[in-house]
């Protein structure tokens, strides 16, 4: 079994509006060691810590991932942040003309 390969914010980290790179500041971040379904590198509960994040920069750059899962690209487009549901549109939209080409292709 598969395990996750987050960072996750702890408690700490929450608490921050402005917080550290992940993986920077122990205080604010843990390595994430949970089991996850083959094929998936995140767990549920760090995607939605992370989406959640009250640092707009943390959320930006999980809109940003280009395997960010679905169900947290979703969130994300509808984020109060405009840059932060903009870049989750971004990457909705390279991933939608990437299955568009792999169809093309087969
Ligand atoms: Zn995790």
């Amino acid at each position: 079994m598969p395990r996750c390969r987050s960072w996750r914010p702890t408690r700490v980290g929450l608490q921050t509006p402005q917080s550290s790179a992940p993986g920077t500041d122990r205080r604010q971040w843990r390595r994430c060691r949970a089991k996850v379904e083959p094929g998936q590198v995140r767990c549920a509960e760090c995607a939605r810590a992370l989406v959640e994040h009250p640092d707009v920069e943390v959320r930006r750059m999980v809109a940003m991932e280009v395997d960010v899962s679905r169900q947290a690209l979703e969130v994300l487009l509808c984020d109060p942040d405009a840059l932060v549901a903009a870049c989750a549109a971004q990457t909705a939209g390279a991933r939608d003309a990437e299955g568009g080409a792999r169809v093309g292709q087969d």
